[in-house]
């Protein structure tokens, strides 16, 4: 059980995630405060209050929790029931005032809409205030309010359920769809979830009503397609690389990777490569960050070949061009076939940009295919601007067909379009001038 509770820690993690601030991509040690704390600037106090909430004083506290260093005892958690309390508690703010409970003169007035059983108002006035906006993203934060508390069923392992080799060759698998299409027995494999022992314990605790079976059965899907987006993205940049996992054994690394990727991550859970690629000659995927969380896939990157047709992870808590230097130019670790950053975020503040940058001209200057994921098309468009001014060779861009299609809110902000994992894709390879004789002098001589 005090993994379990452990659940409820991510909750402010991916939010902060949702909420636009790269933190959680940070590649530099201070990026990810900044970010937290900048919660504040949309609702002031809010980051307190999730401290608070979690029974810590300082950020420095939520971060080792984060890291891995605290049981999930010491968030105060004791029940079910305080666990959805407790991350329930870090969405009530008024969204028309952005007053915190504390501020009011009855903390217990702030109401929750009943359509989407997400946003919070101080009372009428503002609920009226907020309605011409708010109708218009109320219908999709039901959605995120219910994913949310689905979630927990990722950290009891309900989700995702048992997956089936893939039966189509992977360039005509154009999705989910297609994807679910291959899986037999989705029904009764939906079935055992929703009728599971903790999505009972989950609405008998949640305070909000049991929806529909099919509201639920649908949310489920949503998430199964959010915990395998990162492993068939992967596969998909094999593909659009022409990378061949038949043909020999692979290394991926995934780079700027934080504890979104790692907290509570299992050495089983890029599994779902194997079902795309089966027969595959082996691969390696080593999570490379600043912020990578202690935990079962904490273990060294190989320095020879992962084992035949199974997925090894691997992680390396550190900056990639040190992780470079360290690991891979003295062969302690493979050179990569495949680079992957999920939302690297360097696009979003000239201070990310510049802890990125080492490492954005490692990937130019050393030919690496790399494939990096953003939320959204601003941020793709974004994105591309620093890659062009950067002059790397961009090989293709477009909406990821293996996108998570969980909807996630901008935390601090609700009534804004929600934003999706990897909803699209950059892949780039080496300097804009390919003909320019660069990569001979770097690996020929080791520029001595
Ligand atoms: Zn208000
Ligand atoms: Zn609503």
């Amino acid at each position: 059980m005090a993994h379990r509770n452990t659940g409820a820690a991510p909750k402010t993690g991916r939010s902060k995630k949702s909420a636009k601030k790269p933190a959680a991509r940070a590649v530099g040690p201070d990026m990810d405060s900044l970010g937290f704390q900048a919660m504040d600037s949309n609702v002031p106090g809010l980051s307190h209050v999730i401290l608070q909430k979690l029974n810590m004083k300082s950020y420095d506290d939520y971060k080792s929790a984060m890291d891995g260093k605290k049981k999930g005892s010491d968030f105060g958690i004791r029940t079910y029931f305080d666990m959805f309390q407790k991350m329930e508690d870090t969405f009530k703010f008024c969204v028309e005032c952005k007053k915190l409970p504390d501020a009011l003169p009855d903390p217990k007035s702030l109401r929750r809409c009943k359509r989407c059983q997400n946003v919070y108002y101080c009372g009428v006035a503002c609920q009226r205030a907020n309605w011409p906006l708010h109708k218009k993203f109320c219908k999709k934060l039901k959605l995120v309010a219910l994913d949310r508390l689905v979630e927990w069923l990722v950290f009891t392992g309900d989700i995702p359920f048992p997956t089936e080799t893939w039966t189509k060759p992977v360039q005509d698998v154009k999705g989910w769809e297609d994807w679910f299409a291959m899986q037999g027995q989705l029904e009764e494999k939906l079935g055992a979830v929703l009728g599971g022992r903790y999505m009972t314990l989950l609405w008998a605790n949640a305070g909000k009503p049991r929806p529909e079976e099919g509201e639920l059965r649908e949310s489920v899907k949503r998430l199964v397609t959010d915990f395998h987006s990162r492993p068939v993205t992967i596969g998909l940049g094999l593909r659009l690389f022409g990378i061949e996992p038949l043909a020999k054994p692979l290394t991926v690394h995934v780079v700027g990777a934080s504890h979104v990727e790692t907290l509570n991550t299992r050495a089983t859970d890029y599994d779902e490569l194997t079902r795309m690629f089966p027969g595959h000659q082996g691969m390696e995927v080593v999570m490379v960050g600043v912020d990578v969380v202690d935990g079962p896939i904490m273990r060294p990157p190989l320095a020879a070949l992962g084992p035949r047709g199974r997925v090894y992870l691997s992680s390396y808590k550190g900056l990639y061009h040190d992780f470079w230097e360290g690991h891979v130019e003295t062969q302690l670790a493979a050179r990569p076939d495949l680079v992957v950053g999920f939302h690297p975020g360097f696009h979003a503040c000239p201070d990310l940009l510049e802890g990125w940058l080492p490492t954005l001209l490692l990937l130019r200057d050393y030919r690496l295919p790399t494939l990096f994921t953003v939320y959204n098309e601003q941020e793709l468009k974004a994105s591309l601007q620093i890659l062009a001014e950067l002059e790397t060779r961009v090989t293709g861009c477009a909406a990821n067909p293996f996108a998570s299609l969980r909807p996630e809110q901008v935390y601090s902000s609700p009534n804004k379009a929600p934003a999706y994992c990897s909803s699209h894709y950059i892949a780039f390879l080496g300097p804009a001038a390919a003909e320019a004789p660069r990569v001979g002098e770097l690996e020929g001589d080791g520029g001595d």
